[in-house]
């Protein structure tokens, strides 16, 4: 495997040329990915069809469309949040004045996973780009369409000294996590973000970990179970499940199972049937999700497709935690249910498990909200809704434990890319004397 030194190196000597920070430079550097994505609208429409058969609609709305608004909000936002920020000063510190200036890191490495393999390759570059960084990408070999797409995309409008893509498996991430970066920003499994933070100590590089998790969704008795059926079903059978932020499992009150369930499969049968269903990645997931389809029993899909990689959307009813379907993350479109009387009970079974990266609650009640927002620890959620807090520039999107460390999305993306700097002016007009040992007339000498 070759190694990257020369790439990095070029890329950080073009990051101390400045030209990098330079604000004119950054915008217009955002409006120039603006345009290319919209001239490879197309290009990668078609290459999302290939990699995991994604309807226009689907490649749209969860990638592209995504893509080009977190451009536009950065654009627009940019040069308020360049300014040094002004903090308050304690008394103690008397005639000097406080500052935080964000500054990029240098040269960034993204690393991104194939589920949304242009938006999550593409979202953490707008971060690193707004912050005024260098960036090196690799996108994911298993969407190896996608990936070539963008790779083009990005290769056409930016010099590789500046942005550059790599493309590659598992042995071109490692030899890449063997070189020095400044900033590592990692999408993908747990068991690889750990691999990436081992890889990025060496160097103290700091990182972003954008992981994954089990992600409950719990429907109260005391929720509008139409609507709550209706933003289940699409959360967590958009693209197939494999969403890290799709519901992974339903815990619903026994009171309102039954008619939930009812209003769920007709959800379903409404959205999905009939449609351009996305595919599973490969043959290995396939079989591992099909691995699951004997356990509980099912109440609705269940029927897969080899030649097609298809898995239809699945309810399974009879599940415990027991269950194989719930040591991990299911990453496709199979939904298991369990149900609980007292809402201790859904805490309690949340607290035996890792954090999950997201949590969902179906409730009117305000107590409820409360009780579950404030005892639960996940990296974000909704409340009678699912994956819509993704689509929010305005708030952090991140795990907490395993789930993930750090966040971005708007603002945050920018910060995730820069480093706090901070600035103490000082006046030369006094000295006060009491820090000095020895000098209590200070004042009077200068
Ligand atoms: P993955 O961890 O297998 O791969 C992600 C990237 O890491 C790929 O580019 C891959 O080439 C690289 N990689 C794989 N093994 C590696 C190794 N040993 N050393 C170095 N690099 C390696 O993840 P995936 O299967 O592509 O994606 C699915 C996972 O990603 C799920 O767990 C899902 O929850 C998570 N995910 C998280 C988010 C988020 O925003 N938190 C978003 C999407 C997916």
């Amino acid at each position: 495997m070759d190694s990257f030194l020369a790439l990095i190196s070029s890329q950080r000597d073009f990051f101390r040329t400045g030209q990098t920070k330079d604000i004119p430079f950054r915008l217009q550097s955002l409006q120039t990915f603006r345009n290319a994505v919209k001239l490879y609208e197309k290009e990668l429409m078609a290459a999302l069809k290939a990699d995991l058969n994604k309807s226009e609609f689907e490649a749209y709305t969860t990638e592209i469309g995504m893509i080009l608004n977190e451009l536009r909000f950065t654009m627009r936002q940019l040069r308020s949040w360049t300014k040094p920020t002004k903090v308050k000063t304690p008394i103690t510190h008397i005639g000097s004045t406080s500052y935080i200036y964000p500054e990029p890191y240098g040269t960034a490495l993204i690393i991104s996973p194939w589920n949304y393999p242009f938006l999550l390759a593409a979202a953490p570059l707008i971060g690193a780009i707004a912050a005024g960084n260098c960036a090196v990408i690799k996108p994911s070999e298993l969407t190896p369409r996608t990936s070539a797409v963008f790779a083009k995309m990005i290769q056409d409008v930016f010099p590789r000294k500046y942005i550059a893509v790599v493309q590659g498996g598992v042995e071109t991430s490692e030899a890449l996590l063997r070189e020095k970066f400044d900033k590592i920003f990692f999408t993908g499994s747990v068991s690889v973000g750990k691999v990436v933070m081992k890889a990025a100590a060496r160097h103290l590089t700091p990182v972003t970990l954008e992981l994954g998790g089990k992600s409950p969704c719990i429907v109260h008795e005391d929720a509008n179970l139409k609507l709550a059926a209706k933003r289940i079903a699409w959360g967590k059978f958009t693209n197939a499940g494999q969403t890290c932020i799709a519901p992974d499992y339903i815990y619903v009150h026994q009171r309102i199972k039954d008619k939930f369930l009812g209003l769920l499969k007709e959800a379903i049968d409404e959205m999905y049937s009939g449609q351009t269903i996305t595919r599973i990645v490969n043959e290995k997931h396939f079989n591992r999700l099909v691995s699951f389809l004997d356990q509980g029993s099912i109440f609705t899909g269940g029927k897969a497709n080899r030649e097609k990689l298809s898995v239809e959307p699945t309810i399974l009813t009879n599940i415990t935690w027991e269950d194989t379907i719930m040591k991990e993350e299911i990453f496709g479109p199979i939904l298991p249910v369990l149900e609980y009387g007292e809402l201790n009970e859904v805490i309690e079974g949340i607290h035996q498990h890792p954090n999950p990266l997201a949590l969902y609650l179906f409730s009117k009640g305000s107590e409820t909200k409360k009780e579950i927002v404030n005892s639960v620890s996940f990296g974000g959620g909704c409340i009678n809704d699912t994956i819509y807090h993704f689509a929010n520039p305005h708030l952090p999107f991140g795990g907490v434990g395993t789930s993930g460390i750090g966040s971005y999305h708007g603002k945050n993306s920018f910060d995730a890319f820069s480093h706090q700097k901070s600035i103490l002016k000082q006046t030369n007009l006094f000295d006060i004397p009491f820090r000095y040992p020895h000098m209590k007339n200070a004042l009077k000498r200068i």
